[in-house]
């Protein structure tokens, strides 16, 4: 049998360009049975193989070395692989989706057909499997990371195995799968099981498809108010913001001026008739969704932080107030994603703080940091700080398993001198207050003295699954022996 074609002697790296490797063969398998036959030939050839998406992490997650399989051609809606749906499961809005499709193109679909994702993250050209595999999140208490809306993966596992999994009382039906699919296939309905992979950062498997939960379309009202860090301490410690707003998130400075941190507070809630309004609360920000897009921004930043470093906290400022608004209505999709400032070439950490004064803890603890660094070696914070809440997640790897979670995004732009530094300084001062890094973002984590296992509590169970789908270390990768998940394997 030839297989499926593959391309050899070709890089890979993600959008960004911080992370590159040179995989022996790049598949891009069209169906479910080509995955099967490239999972199988790599077993067979002794070396490893990942599925990447879109490659907007900015972590190692998505390298291998071995075979890379592209998933942009895996990429219908709905997927072609039938649901058989248990009666209890029939009033739902589900959709199945393979993984490769784009949230953009899945957005299109969905508006298309009267639909929208019930939440989203701030930007939308990331693959369904890539943020279903590291815990991807919006912002909403009441909203869980994007995995929590997938109820059903298609997989293909160590030894070319092709599975169903969902939890015990999951969508599908075992007698018509069995009928369907007989021997061929595996169905597992197992809440551990599905706990386990729901966030497998590509150690898993290979997702194929997923079958998501979605909403009627609607629309969403955006409020953008400026607010200093005293008065938002106060609102978050009362808690009435987070529960009187479907969506609540803010960027601050982490650099007083006057004595006050600015923050930027954003609330987005559902609104029944946003037909009528003016056009100007129908629009975004376009004078800096104009400068966003332009090639030039960011260089002319950076230029100004390198000549004077010191006009960071002012020209941060300066970007938190452009984006006031006192309101802008649209469809939810477009308001979720936070528009053209996802262009400006930038990277940044997120870390995860558990909501128990300790989100609070943090935010001072980074001043701090920011502080210090400015103070003993002239390196700044390039961009505002990001402040998200999410719900608790049962799945065991997400950032989010267990604990209702303060996301704190630090993001840098690309040419900002001391900038990976500064993260680095960010990461290790909130790993003292229970943080958690985001697999998909920049972090030095490693398993060292057991700091995975003290993160995550069910990370045991997590291994033990592991263990059992990748029986043949087929998806071993750089990233999955820096943070200890190899190694385990040869421990007794
Ligand atoms: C501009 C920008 C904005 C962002 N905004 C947010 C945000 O708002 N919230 C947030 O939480 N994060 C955000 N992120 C992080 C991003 O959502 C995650 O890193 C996400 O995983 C990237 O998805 P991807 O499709 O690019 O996957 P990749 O980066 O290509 O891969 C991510 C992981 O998924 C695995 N994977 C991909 N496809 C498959 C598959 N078919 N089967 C098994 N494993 C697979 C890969 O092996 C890898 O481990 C942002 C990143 C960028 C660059």
């Amino acid at each position: 049998m030839s297989g499926p074609p593959f391309k050899v002697r070709t890089a890979w790296r993600n959008h960004l360009g911080n992370q590159s490797i040179d995989p022996l063969r790049i598949y891009r398998p069209r169906s479910i049975d080509d995955v099967v036959a490239i999972v199988r030939a790599a077993e067979a050839a002794g070396v490893r193989t990942r599925a990447v998406g879109s490659g907007h992490s900015w972590s190692d997650v998505a390298l291998t070395e071995g075979f890379l399989m592209r998933s942009d051609l895996l990429s219908r809606v709905p997927a072609p692989e039938p649901d058989f749906l248990r009666p209890a499961w029939k009033g739902r809005t589900l959709v199945r989706a393979e993984a490769g499709i784009r949230l953009k193109e899945l957005n299109a679909y969905l508006d298309r057909n009267g639909l929208g994702l019930s939440q989203m993250g701030g930007y939308d050209h990331q693959t369904v499997a890539g943020v279903i595999s590291t815990s991807t999140h919006g912002s909403g208490i009441e909203f869980g990371p994007l995995n929590d809306n997938a109820h059903s993966l298609d997989m293909v596992v160590s030894g070319g195995r092709v599975m169903r999994v969902e939890r015990a009382d999951g969508p599908t039906d075992r007698a018509d799968y069995l009928a369907h699919h007989g021997e061929r296939r595996t169905l597992v309905q197992d809440d551990d099981v599905f706990d386990a992979v729901a966030v497998g950062m590509g150690c898993m498997g290979i997702v194929c498809t997923a079958l998501i939960e979605v909403r009627h379309r609607f629309h969403l009202r955006e409020v953008r108010e400026m607010h200093p860090w005293a008065k938002v301490k106060v609102d978050l410690l009362d808690g009435a913001v987070l529960a009187d707003n479907e969506h609540y998130e803010l960027v601050f400075s982490p650099y007083a001026r006057k004595h006050e941190y600015p923050c930027l507070v954003t609330t987005r809630n559902t609104v029944a008739d946003p037909t009528n309004r003016m056009l100007d609360k129908r629009m975004r920000n376009w004078l800096v969704e104009l400068g966003a897009r332009l090639p030039i921004t960011p260089r002319l930043l950076n230029l100004a932080l390198h000549l004077r470093p010191s006009l960071a906290p002012f020209l941060i400022e300066t970007a938190m107030k452009a984006l006031l608004k006192d309101e802008y209505d649209e469809v939810s999709f477009k308001v979720f994603n936070i528009g053209n400032a996802n262009l400006v070439p930038a990277y940044s950490s997120e870390i995860g703080i558990p909501m128990d004064g300790r989100h609070i803890e943090a935010v001072e603890r980074v001043f701090e940091v920011a502080d210090r660094q400015r103070g003993v070696g002239d390196v700044y914070q390039s961009s505002p700080i990001a402040l998200r809440f999410v719900k608790a997640s049962s799945a065991y790897a997400s950032m989010m398993h267990g604990r209702d979670t303060m996301m704190m995004e630090l993001i840098q732009l690309r040419g900002n001198e001391g900038g990976y530094e500064m993260l680095g300084a960010y990461e290790e001062a909130l790993y003292d207050l229970g943080g958690r890094p985001h697999w998909g973002q920049v972090n030095t984590l490693t398993d060292s003295h057991g700091l995975v296992s003290s993160m995550y509590p069910r990370w045991a169970d997590w291994l033990r699954v592991h263990r059992e789908l990748n029986a043949t270390g087929v998806f071993d990768s750089p990233f999955s022996k820096r943070v200890g998940i190899v190694q385990e394997r040869f421990t007794p």
